[in-house]
């Protein structure tokens, strides 16, 4: 702390969280910067260490959270840590209420760091059937490799759990909303049944519960607060905001950060600090504000879609005709209390049959990226612009077409990621694509 460093004396936990995210910590001992209003951007792979006791002092802390606690860091090299990641780290941990927080180059690269600090050859994993398809890739290409086992199981009936957990199963992982049926798994229930195979346990085999929250964002939902251990985010999607930017993040207890920091530090899957800039700059601040026009529209679209004679369902957590409405009141809600569904929206386009069904889907696609202003033919979510897909032909390509009921998808299903624009003119661009088919 430099000696002219402003202190501040307000207490943090005064204000509300949408204010938090805008000035974050203003002083922190991440990094001095109390004379600027915005975080300055850090670009240096390397440090200074002034002295080879500072620098010995630097690698016996790195990895060592734990002892050091959070003295000022001293930075070694941008793959150890550096001042923009920290900081943003500083943040999702808060906002997502957790004690740490890891950041990563990728989505993919977070959730591949908890699952690799967490697993060895000979254990398994349970996730839920349906899965973002690079999630389902990784543990179908790459972890029988490993000798790890995967167990697909339906989660939302939570019974299947009790009968599926063996003395080998290490974690159980699922999306809640689930890419891209939006289904909606009761963490609380999953967090019951794991307690008490864990009575028996050792804290070293405790099984653990790992969920992607990048659907709901933290905005509207915290599932460490509804008992899960770690959370996973692709930064990339509705946190960072603007599409600009990859990343990913691992939250969760102090305990496992130093292992986090050093499966990334060999790994190497470093966010690179002008990402997490934008993020911490561009991405946290405006959050609040996003979600709260991106849920006010997707309300307003999946009422339409839900009505529309062409559509076979919707699926939309704030439904109430939704499977899982219910559940979803109950876990997702934003800062204050209030039901938070998101601003995803998965719909089925009618056919008599399941081949005219997906005819219609791809007809309803190529028009709307002929013609649609509004709505983008693309991967990805959480943007200022309006996303479409066709996950049986995009993002789950890897799932074979007999499997693709199996892993929840729809061979008509079209996942609809709300941006920012006017919610009329979206409808505007639906109506026109709905009435070619
Ligand atoms: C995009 C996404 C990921 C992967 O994130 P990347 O940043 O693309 O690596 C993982 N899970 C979900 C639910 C996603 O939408």
């Amino acid at each position: 702390m430099a000696e002219n460093a402003k202190r501040n004396n307000y207490d943090e936990t005064k204000y509300s969280m949408d204010t938090h995210l805008i000035y974050g910590k203003f002083v922190t001992d991440k990094w001095d910067y109390s004379h600027h209003v915005t975080a300055p951007i850090s670009s240096s792979t390397t440090f200074r260490l002034d002295s080879v006791e500072r620098g010995a002092e630097g690698f016996m802390r790195f990895a060592h959270t734990q002892e050091f606690g959070d003295k000022a860091p001293i930075f070694i090299y941008d793959r150890l840590g550096e001042p923009n990641k920290d900081m943003l780290e500083e943040n999702l941990a808060y906002v997502e209420k957790g004690e740490m927080a890891v950041s990563f180059a990728s989505g993919m690269a977070a959730i591949s760091a908890v699952l690799g600090i967490l697993t060895k050859s000979g254990d398994e994993i349970i996730t839920h059937n349906t899965l973002y398809g690079c999630t389902l890739s990784l543990l179908t290409n790459w972890y029988p490799r490993y000798n790890i086992k995967w167990s697909p199981i339906d989660l939302t009936n939570i019974q299947n759990l009790s009968n599926t957990i063996s003395e080998k199963t290490k974690v159980i992982y699922f999306e809640t909303p689930a890419n891209p049926n939006l289904e909606i798994i009761d963490i609380a229930e999953v967090r019951k049944i794991v307690d008490d195979v864990n009575k028996t346990r050792t804290e070293e085999n405790k099984i653990k519960i790992v969920i992607d929250n990048t659907f709901a964002t933290p905005y509207c939902q915290r599932p460490l607060e509804l008992g899960a251990d770690f959370v996973v985010h692709s930064l990339t999607k509705g946190i960072g905001g603007f599409g600009t930017d990859m990343g990913g993040i691992v939250i969760g207890r102090k305990k496992y950060q130093d292992l986090l920091q050093l499966y990334r530090k060999d790994f190497g899957g470093v966010l690179s600090p002008k990402s997490a800039w934008s993020i911490l700059t561009y991405g946290l601040p405006t959050l609040p504000i996003r979600l709260r026009q991106q849920i006010y529209s997707a309300t307003k679209i999946a009422e339409y879609l839900n009505s529309h004679p062409k559509i076979e369902f919707v699926n939309y957590p704030g439904l109430p005709s939704f499977k899982f409405y219910e559940l979803a009141k109950k876990q997702m809600r934003d800062f204050n209390g209030n039901f938070a569904p998101g601003s995803l929206i998965y719909f089925v386009i009618k056919g008599n049959t399941p081949a005219e069904s997906k005819e219609n889907g791809r007809k309803f696609m190529d028009y709307a990226a002929d013609y649609a202003y509004t709505m983008t033919l693309a991967v990805s979510l959480g943007h200022t612009r309006t996303l479409l897909e066709h996950p049986a032909s995009m993002t789950h390509s890897v799932v074979p077409p007999e499997e693709l009921s199996a892993r929840g998808i729809d061979a008509g299903g079209i996942r609809l990621a709300i941006g920012l624009e006017n919610p009329d003119d979206i409808l505007f661009d639906l109506e026109q694509c709905l009435k070619i088919i």
